[in-house]
């Protein structure tokens, strides 16, 4: 069997419902579960609700909520049409979403009326796209003759009771869905699910967090033992680099689960491999695809890559950042000063992303925020303190840095020019990166695309 989870522009209308089923039904033959995210902007426009049923403000809740409930519907009458057999399943479905608005309705006077939005109620309220989008794909797969199964998620996936990032618990999720879904599949039913919910133990619904449903293909293709997991979205796959700056970028054909998460933290905005983790763990391939060019053959991601003749997978420049400077010469031979450091930027809950040190100083990159002007005041009280902004970490992925000498001298005759504030080549031996001015972004990116990928090996890029 394998899985095929499509994405919110996968299913944001009756259109592209309609060319999900087609995509379904081109692999049949390979027992699909398919699982669905809610209509595009649906889960941003559910806690929009719900923070207004928080505050008190019941009628921006209900309109919102009246605008969801007729956008679920005219996408269902679009799908199912208007023939007779057309009006006789949407009869059913209809009645179906009319319950279940009318609950979410119920629940939003509920958290007015009490005046407080529980993380709790939030995740029954936020989950609700998936509850929903989820029954209108399996009556439309139906409709099209694809025999469909709707199952509730929330009765198959087992988390814990984080609300809001809810931890699946395996070995319970892993039993459900081999009591639910397997039998569906034996039986020669699609099982349609929706991603992103969950519920505890108890019943209790959960939430796997934003965009959380690539989390749940990958556990349910775990759990399942699925021979691939496909992430269907709305672009090619992975790119060499950002189009946008080279033009002449490539596809990657082929990626290891490290080098794709090596690129995660620069906006890879198609997924965050870390939820593909049960899927990698298990040897699944996993393969990120594009419904609206289904034809065209996307990006695998897999627990080893092939070896490629280039020397990087991908260049990814990630712009808006901060460079701290902390000089101090009492550095020189003491103990628990990197410490004091990290707990000033732990102190403000903000991520530091890179950092080099000499024996008197320490850089560390962050995303720009609010919070600087505090956390340097916070350092200065320590050593000298000095930061800037409108930088740019510049990132080279890939895994034959491991193994090939000379590489960096490579990297950086290609810009011999540049102006570089830090270097690091870190622990996972994957990746340069480095720091340079924002404005450099374009020049520097394009030219060390040109140098690595001018030519490229065809089994690895398209
Ligand atoms: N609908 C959820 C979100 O927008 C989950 C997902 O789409 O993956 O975060
Ligand atoms: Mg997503």
């Amino acid at each position: 069997m394998i899985v095929m989870k499509f994405g919110g522009t996968s299913v944001q209308d009756a259109q592209a419902i309609d060319r999900v089923a087609a995509i379904v039904r081109e692999r049949l033959h390979e027992q699909p579960v398919v699982v669905v995210s809610a209509l595009a902007k649906i889960t941003d426009q559910l806690l929009a609700m719900a923070a207004a049923a928080g505050a008190g403000d019941r009628k921006k809740a209900l309109e919102l909520s009246q605008a969801a409930r007729e956008r679920h519907y005219s996408c269902a009458t679009d799908l199912l049409g208007n023939d007779l057999l057309g009006k006789q399943a949407f009869a059913q479905i209809a009645a179906e979403l009319e319950a279940d608005f009318n609950g979410l309705d119920e629940l939003l006077r509920g958290v007015v009326a009490v005046g407080e939005l529980t993380a709790r109620t939030t995740d029954t309220i936020s989950g609700f796209g998936e509850k929903v989008s989820s029954k209108i794909a399996a009556a439309a797969f139906c409709q099209r003759n694809i025999e469909a199964a709707h199952v509730d998620s929330r009765k198959c996936i087992v988390t814990d009771s984080n609300f809001g990032k809810a931890v699946p618990q395996f070995e319970e999720t892993d039993a459900r869905l081999k009591e639910t879904v397997k039998p569906l599949l034996d039986r020669k039913r699609v099982p349609v699910m929706g991603g992103f919910i969950a519920s505890t133990p108890q019943g209790i619904p959960t939430t796997l967090g934003r965009g959380g449903s690539d989390f749940s293909a990958a556990i349910i293709g775990a759990g399942l033992n699925a021979g691939r997991i496909e992430i269907w979205t709305d672009v090619d796959g992975m790119m060499t680099t950002d189009p946008n700056l080279c033009p002449d970028a490539k596809r990657i054909k082929n990626i290891s689960f490290e080098e794709a998460a090596e690129l995660a933290y620069f906006g890879a905005k198609v997924l965050h491999p870390a939820t593909l983790l049960p899927a990698i763990q298990k040897n699944i391939p996993v393969l990120i695809l594009n419904s609206r060019n289904p034809k065209n053959e996307g990006t695998r991601i897999t627990a080893t890559a092939p070896k490629s003749k280039n020397i990087f997978k991908a260049i990814a420049a990630k712009k808006r950042i901060t460079v701290v400077d902390v000089v101090a010469t009492r550095m020189l031979m003491a103990h628990g000063f990197l410490k004091s450091i990290f707990e000033v930027f732990a102190n403000h809950r903000c991520p530091v992303d890179m950092v080099s040190t000499s024996e008197v100083s320490v850089s560390v990159t962050v995303d720009s925020n609010e919070s600087i002007a505090a956390i340097a005041a916070d350092l200065a009280k320590l050593a000298d303190v000095k930061y800037e902004g409108r930088k740019a970490i510049v990132c080279l992925v890939g895994e034959n840095i491991k193994t090939m000498p000379g590489i960096a001298a490579k990297v950086f005759s290609a810009i011999p020019d540049a102006n570089i504030h830090m270097i690091s080549q870190g622990a996972s031996e994957i990746n340069i990166s480095f720091v340079i001015d924002e404005d450099a972004v374009p020049d520097v990116v394009s030219r060390l695309h040109r140098t690595f990928f001018s030519q490229v090996d065809p089994e690895v890029f398209a």
